[in-house]
C-alpha cells in the first residue's frame, strides 16, 4: 500500500496545478448528467489527493469515480491552468487498479484482444456467425442480440472477413504520388470494414498507394481505460515497431480519432518512445494534404457528430468537407456532447450511456436528419444503437464512404 501511495504522490506536481476554479464543470458530460462533484475533474483530483494524504482509507472505493470518467478530454481542453487531467486519471486508474484488481475473466478477454491480434482476426468468422444465429436482424447491418444481459443493445454487424485479410500489404495507386500507411484499428478491421475499403480506394483514386499492416494490433486504449496501463504501453510500443518498417511512407492515416489519440498524442507520453510517422485523420489528409475537391450526389438533411477525440482545430474542416462534398442540407447540432460510447464506458455503464445518445437522437429527429456523418467507429456504433432504439430512420456513416460511392459510380 505504501508503494502505491508513493506512486500516487508522484502525480502531486500535476495535481497541484488545479486551482479548483471549477471551469471544467461546464464541459464535463458526466457532471452535466448528475451534478456530482465526484464526477467532474476537480472532484476526482481532490479524491486522489485525499488518498495520498491519508484522508481516505478505502482507496479502492475511489476507483469507481475514476472508472466512470469518459476520458473524453473535454476538461483538459477547458482547463485554464493546463492541468493534464487525462494523464492524471489514466495513471490514477492504473495505481488504484492494483488495489481493486480486474476480475480474472475480464483480464483474460482484454489480454486476448490486446496481445493476440491474429487470434482475434481468426475468430471474426465465428463472431460473425454467432451474431447472426444469436440475434434478430432489425435493420440493414444492425442486430439485436437475444441474450437479455446485453440490455436490449443493438449491435452493428461483425464481418466474416477481417479488413486486413483482404487489404493487408501494399495497395498500389496508378500514377503514384505518395505512399502512406492506413492503420484501421479494431473497429474498422472487424466491424466497419467498408470504411477501410473506402479509405484505401479513395486514396488510390487520388494517386496515393496505401500500405495496410497484415495484422492489426489494437491501439491499446481499451486497456488504458480499464486501468491496465502497462498493457496499453505494450500495445503502443508493438504498434510503433510494426509501423516503423514502412520506411517510404509519408504518413499514417486513421479513420478513428481515438486510435490517433492513443498512438500519437497519449502514446509518446506514456512510453517515452516516438511514433515513427505523423498520424493524420483521413478527412484532414484529404482536405489539407491532397486538397481534394469532389461533389458527390448525396442529398437530404445531414448532421455531424464530432467525436471527443477529434482534434478541436479540425472540426470546421469536417463541416467544410461535408458542405463542399455533398448536396445535403447540413443541420448543426446544438448538443455537442459526448455520445456516451467512450471506450469501455458504454459497456460498463450502458444505462447511463444511453442517456447521452438519446438526447442527441431526439435533436436529430427534431431536425429531420436522414444522414448522420460520424468520423469515429466507436461513436457510430453508439449512435447506430440509439437510432435503432429511438426510432430515427437515418444512415449513420463516415463521410469518406460518400466519396467512395461517388468514385465507384464515375469509374
Ligand atoms: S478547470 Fe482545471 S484548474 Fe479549474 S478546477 Fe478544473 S481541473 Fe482544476
Ligand atoms: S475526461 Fe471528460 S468525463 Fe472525465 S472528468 Fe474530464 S470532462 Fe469529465
Amino acid at each position: 500500500m505504501d508503494e502505491l501511495l508513493k506512486e500516487l504522490h508522484e502525480l502531486e506536481e500535476m495535481m497541484l496545478q488545479c486551482m479548483k476554479c471549477g471551469t471544467c464543470q461546464s464541459d464535463c458530460p458526466l457532471y452535466r448528467t448528475d451534478g456530482r462533484e465526484s464526477s467532474v475533474a476537480r472532484g476526482k483530483i481532490s479524491l486522489l489527493q485525499s488518498v495520498y494524504e491519508g484522508r481516505i482509507e478505502n482507496a479502492g472505493r475511489i476507483l469507481k469515480h475514476l472508472d466512470q470518467c469518459l476520458l473524453c478530454t473535454r476538461c483538459l481542453k477547458a482547463c485554464p491552468s493546463g492541468v493534464k487531467t487525462d494523464e492524471i486519471f489514466l495513471r490514477g486508474r492504473e495505481v488504484l487498479r492494483r488495489i481493486k484488481k480486474l476480475p480474472k475473466w475480464q483480464k483474460l478477454i482484454l489480454k486476448t484482444a490486446m496481445e493476440k491480434p491474429e487470434l482475434m482476426a481468426r475468430m471474426a468468422p465465428l463472431m460473425h456467425m454467432g451474431l447472426k444465429f444469436g440475434s434478430k436482424k432489425i435493420k440493414d447491418g444492425i442486430y439485436r442480440p437475444m441474450i437479455p444481459g446485453l440490455g436490449g443493445r443493438n449491435v452493428v454487424e461483425i464481418k466474416s472477413e477481417a479488413f486486413v485479410k483482404k487489404y493487408g500489404g501494399l495497395n498500389r495507386a496508378d500514377n503514384e504520388i505518395m505512399r502512406v500507411v492506413f492503420y484501421p484499428g479494431c473497429a474498422v478491421n472487424l466491424i466497419y470494414t467498408e470504411w477501410g475499403t473506402a479509405v484505401v480506394e479513395v486514396l488510390r483514386h487520388f494517386g496515393v498507394s496505401v500500405y495496410v499492416p497484415e495484422t492489426n494490433i489494437c491501439c491499446g486504449i481499451p486497456a488504458a481505460s480499464m486501468g491496465e496501463l502497462e498493457m496499453y504501453r505494450n500495445a503502443v510500443k508493438a504498434n510503433y515497431d510494426a509501423l516503423a518498417v514502412y520506411k517510404d511512407a509519408a504518413y499514417i492515416i486513421t479513420s478513428c480519432p481515438t486510435c490517433r489519440y492513443g498512438l500519437y498524442e497519449m502514446g509518446p507520453k506514456q512510453t517515452g518512445a516516438e511514433c515513427p510517422l505523423t498520424v493524420v485523420d483521413i478527412l484532414v489528409f484529404l482536405e489539407e494534404i491532397l486538397s481534394v475537391r469532389l461533389q458527390t450526389g448525396a442529398e437530404g438533411r445531414s448532421t455531424i457528430h464530432f467525436p471527443c477525440h477529434y482534434q478541436d482545430s479540425k472540426k470546421g474542416l469536417v463541416e467544410n468537407f461535408v458542405r463542399s462534398s455533398t448536396n445535403t442540407e447540413y443541420m448543426k447540432l446544438d448538443n455537442q456532447s459526448c455520445c456516451g460510447f467512450a471506450g469501455t464506458f458504454s459497456i460498463k455503464y450502458y444505462e447511463r450511456s444511453k442517456g447521452f445518445s438519446r438526447s442527441k437522437i431526439e435533436e436529430m429527429k427534431d431536425k429531420k436528419t436522414d444522414k448522420v456523418y460520424i468520423p469515429c467507429p466507436g461513436c457510430a456504433m453508439q449512435l447506430a444503437d440509439a437510432a435503432a432504439r429511438e426510432g430515427l430512420d437515418a444512415e449513420v456513416t463516415h463521410p469518406v464512404t460518400e466519396l467512395y460511392n461517388f468514385i465507384k459510380e464515375i469509374k
